[in-house]
């Protein structure tokens, strides 16, 4: 049979930093302050924690899969503790940029981070991706209010970041989005619409999640010019930054996937929810491009993870069966 186990490269990786390409790039890339040895003692502890807590959920996780029961999702059982123990370790803040108040980990050692949570449990790992994304659009963009109020909570990984894009009839062509954005007398904003494939847009391992919307406006350019971002929060924030109502934001499904069943891409209804505008009015795309190119890369670390993780199940498989014997 197939083996579940999953040794993580860090081995690999610590060759790579140090040898691979005849000097130390890890050194090279923060001017010394990081040395090729630094970066292979973290990915030898994400391996760890990989291993030990996130290759276990895994299996489980996606036979099991994200369920939506009465309008709010559920993760498979270990989801949570595993999401507690992840933040308290400090991994989401570790590939958060310095101005953010994150560790600004060099590309090279993010890159062996992410091919190690995808190879150990790719469905838990597009969690921490859209974070990162999220936090990296709002260091881009928000303005200072909204950095206090959500970017700090998504760097420690409190709340955790979405990416809003897809719309029934919206989907490599983004000029066609029609969630409407109405402006409210005290300068928030009504969001209407329907986003789908929303990757973790809902879920019970943290207590909130930002949704980063594209949405059009009243008088906006037609097309993708027209379109502008808001952050809309799952649940209401009070000034004081404590959590008050939920907003008017529904889990309408779960989509139907391959594989990452643990991962809980949603229909997410938007009903005349309370958005806040991040950026200049109709420079959603090129703020919302920060997110996108994060999640591109990040979809580059889930296509070595899943290569390494089926690599060496088919090797132990191959070294394993018994044939012509
Ligand atoms: C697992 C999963 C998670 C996702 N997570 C998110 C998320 O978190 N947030 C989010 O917003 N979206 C998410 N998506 C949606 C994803 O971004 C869209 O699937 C993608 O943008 C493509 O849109 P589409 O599926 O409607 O395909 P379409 O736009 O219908 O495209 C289908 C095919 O036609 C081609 N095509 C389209 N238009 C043209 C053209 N003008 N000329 C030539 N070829 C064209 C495309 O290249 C593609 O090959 C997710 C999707 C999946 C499967």
């Amino acid at each position: 049979m197939p083996t579940q186990s999953y040794a993580p490269p860090a081995a690999d990786y610590a060759f790579l930093y140090r040898d691979a390409f005849g000097r130390d790039i890890v050194a090279g890339a923060t001017g010394g302050e990081m040395t090729a040895e630094d970066a292979a003692e973290i990915l030898a502890g994400a391996g760890d924690f990989a291993a030990e807590v996130l290759a276990p959920l895994d299996r489980p996780g996606d036979q099991i899969g994200a369920r939506l029961e009465n309008g709010q999702v559920r993760l498979p059982a270990g989801f949570a503790e595993a999401y507690q123990a992840f933040i308290e370790s400090g991994w989401v803040t570790a590939v958060a940029p310095a101005s953010a108040g994150g560790d600004d980990l060099p590309a090279s050692v993010q890159a062996g981070l992410g091919e190690i949570w995808n190879g150990a449990n790719a469905a838990f790992a597009l969690c921490w991706m859209l974070s990162a994304g999220a936090i990296h659009a709002l260091d881009a963009v928000a303005s200072e209010e909204l950095r206090e109020t959500y970017l700090t909570k998504l760097v420690s990984g409190e709340w955790t970041g979405t990416m809003n894009l897809t719309e029934p009839d919206a989907g490599t062509d983004l000029g066609a989005i029609r969630t409407f954005a109405t402006p409210r007398e005290d300068g928030t904003w009504a969001i209407r619409g329907q986003k789908i494939f929303i990757t973790w847009g809902d879920h019970d391992v943290a207590e909130n999640i930002v949704h980063l919307v594209l949405a059009r406006t009243p008088d906006a350019p037609a097309g993708s010019r027209g379109l502008s971002l808001f952050v809309v929060p799952r649940t209401l924030v009070a000034a004081d930054g404590s959590l008050g109502e939920r907003n008017a934001v529904e889990t309408v499904a779960i989509e139907h996937k391959l594989g990452i069943h643990a991962s809980p891409t949603c229909v997410l209804s938007y009903e005349d929810a309370t958005g806040y505008l991040v950026g200049p009015l109709h420079g959603g795309l090129s703020a919302m491009f920060v997110m996108m190119n994060s999640a591109r890369v990040g979809m580059g670390h889930q296509a070595t993870g899943i290569a390494e993780r089926a690599y060496q199940a088919a090797a132990a498989y191959a070294a394993d069966r018994r044939q012509g014997g």
